[in-house]
């Protein structure tokens, strides 16, 4: 698919962001790309608009960039998997690892109806952390993950039990 080459072409790396040693994977100038933005989105679309998905989470932040356009794609609703303290209303929270720490993601209590089908879009995964901590949330509330999909993934994920036999879907590998 020469989409994908166009893709991974329109992610700049930026090296020692945020950290020393860390090598980004910075897609704003993926979306800032109208073209291959639109591929992109109409390459989850294609794949999940009849798999009866009713639900598209979304990883704060970056998750954000896509999710929504993929739910209008496919006639779902879009909920938002949020930082802690950010959703107004009563919350799940789930706490995941990170190299050095913790940080926890939330979500809406009655966002998912129990049995509705839900995909989670984040931009990258690396370790799956932060998936696995979407996946709880959204069982936890009696949804049915279905798979998780994002823009770039490391060849080998590290940790693949993160994702509890999840399937993964991703586009590209790092820059
Ligand atoms: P994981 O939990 O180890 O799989 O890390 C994935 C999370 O870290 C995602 O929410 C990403 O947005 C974020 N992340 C890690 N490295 C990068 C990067 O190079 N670019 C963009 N996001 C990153």
């Amino acid at each position: 698919d020469p989409r994908l080459k166009a893709i991974s072409d329109a992610i700049t790396v930026v090296p020692h962001f945020p950290k020393p040693g860390i090598m980004f994977q910075d897609i704003t100038t993926l979306v800032s790309n109208h073209k291959v933005f639109k591929h992109t989105v109409e390459i989850f679309v294609d794949r999940y608009r009849d798999m009866d998905i009713s639900v598209v989470a979304g990883v704060e932040a970056r998750g954000f960039m896509f999710a929504p356009s993929i739910a209008l794609g496919i006639g779902a609703k879009f909920i938002p998997l949020r930082k802690p303290g950010k959703l107004p209303g009563e919350v799940i929270s789930e706490a995941y690892e990170l190299e050095y720490g913790k940080d926890r993601l939330e979500m809406h209590v009655g966002a998912v109806k129990p049995g509705e089908r839900a995909l989670v879009i984040d931009d990258l995964v690396a370790t799956g952390g932060t998936l696995s901590a979407a996946i709880r949330l959204l069982e936890r509330n009696g949804a049915e993950v279905v798979e998780c999909a994002c823009v770039i993934g490391l060849p080998e994920l590290k940790e693949r039990r993160l994702l509890n036999g999840k399937p993964l879907y991703v586009l590209v590998e790092p820059r």
